[in-house]
């Protein structure tokens, strides 16, 4: 008879891997239009809903620099999600 535990364990092992590194590469990702605050440039922050414990705790703000001036500023990744239209606009265009 097999342990359950070892069992158990396999199982949060697999789950831990598929949401951590999978689910960010491959899984459905949110992408946000963002303006850096500095610069006024626009650009996309892409990330996972609810994928890390990071997430849940800063809720919907993000502190992230800004690819252009290199400025670290907070940013509301809820408020300018883009829409599943809006994402495949911008994959078409690229
Ligand atoms: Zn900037």
């Amino acid at each position: 008879m097999v342990d359950l535990l070892i069992i158990y364990i396999i199982i949060t092992a697999v789950l831990f891997i598929a949401v951590f590194m999978l689910l960010p590469r491959f899984g459905p990702h949110t992408i946000s239009r963002l303006t850096c605050p500095k610069c006024k440039k626009k650009f996309n922050y892409h990330w996972v809903p609810g994928a890390s414990f990071i997430s849940i705790y800063r809720g919907n703000t993000r502190r992230l620099k800004c690819p252009y001036c290199h400025t670290v500023g907070t940013f509301n990744i809820g408020t300018t999600r883009l829409s599943k239209e809006q994402v495949r606009e911008l994959k078409t265009k690229a």
